[in-house]
């Protein structure tokens, strides 16, 4: 026992270190507010207490319209935004000549993310930075011809430092490799999901059997990427003076929800400039 001990205490370290893992394995509700002693701002837009993030993988020139349709129509009607992972250059057909699965893309106004260029085998691993980019750029421009793309997913999840690098250079917002290794915090690019913030449901399937949870927050992945980045800077000062409290915020977004622990008269202050906002009770809402 004594001579293992060393490794048991490695082992449980790594765990702790990749804890981006057990966001896949339990949907953890985690810590959602912070915590000002007269006032509390959560981490999700409106009255969400969570974040659901619908992705499917592998949508292509071979996608079948009808399955499509009816997939994006049942997530519509749970208020669902879905990102779709769509490869550019699946076996010798590009996603733009499928003008019937284009189109319903538009139709139903989804993300179109990019996944990879042509999908072959560990189609990144251990290519060079110069390789990823040219490959990358290939894709996208045949993507770009019909979506604006924000978010790359590498196939199999096979990617390197490489990447990431070139993925921000050619000015993507985020990446979703979904990878344990993501909590090393060794990225050039922001990665969703981030640890601990909340759940992603991926799939390949066009099933429309997806278990959504309750008050939780289904955005596009883009616009959960920009949400992300405008909590993580906000900055957050406040004054009192009698009744009066003064908020005063970095920057903000619609949605930006504030509960009062008293009956305060409440000015919000943007960069020097007063916010109007709407109060319900305790709660106000930007
Ligand atoms: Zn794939």
């Amino acid at each position: 026992m004594k001579k293992y001990l060393f490794f048991y205490i490695l082992l449980i370290l790594f765990l702790f270190y990749t804890d981006g893992f057990y966001t896949y394995l339990y949907y953890e509700r985690e810590e959602i507010v912070e915590d000002f002693g007269e006032f509390r701002i959560s981490k999700y837009p409106y009255n969400y207490d969570s974040v659901f993030l619908v992705t499917v993988d592998d949508i292509s020139y071979y996608t079948d319209p009808d399955k499509l349709k009816v997939f994006l129509e049942y997530l519509k009607e749970k208020n669902v935004n879905p990102t779709l992972f769509v490869i550019p250059y699946h076996a010798n057909e590009k996603i733009t000549d499928n003008t019937e699965v284009i189109e319903i893309l538009k139709e139903y106004d989804v993300e179109v993310a990019q996944h990879g260029y042509k999908h072959i085998e560990k189609e990144f691993k251990s290519r060079s930075y110069e390789e990823q980019i040219e490959m990358i750029k290939k894709g996208k421009e045949i993507l770009e011809k019909d979506f604006e793309i924000y978010g790359f997913r590498s196939p199999g999840f096979y990617h390197n430092f490489g990447t990431s690098k070139a993925l921000r250079d050619l000015g993507f917002s985020y990446e979703s490799e979904m990878s344990v290794f993501d909590n090393f915090y060794i990225h050039y690019l922001l990665q969703l999901p981030h640890t601990r913030n909340g759940r992603v449901f991926m799939t390949h399937s066009l099933d429309p059997d997806i278990y959504i949870p309750k008050n939780a927050w289904s955005p596009k992945m883009k616009d959960f990427a920009d949400w992300w980045k405008f909590r993580k800077d906000l900055i957050v000062n406040y004054s009192m003076a009698g009744n009066e409290l003064y908020i005063f915020l970095s920057d903000y977004k619609e949605g930006l929800k504030i509960t009062l622990k008293k009956d305060y008269r409440v000015h919000i202050v943007v960069r020097e400039k007063e916010l109007e906002y709407e109060r319900e009770g305790d709660t106000i809402i930007l």
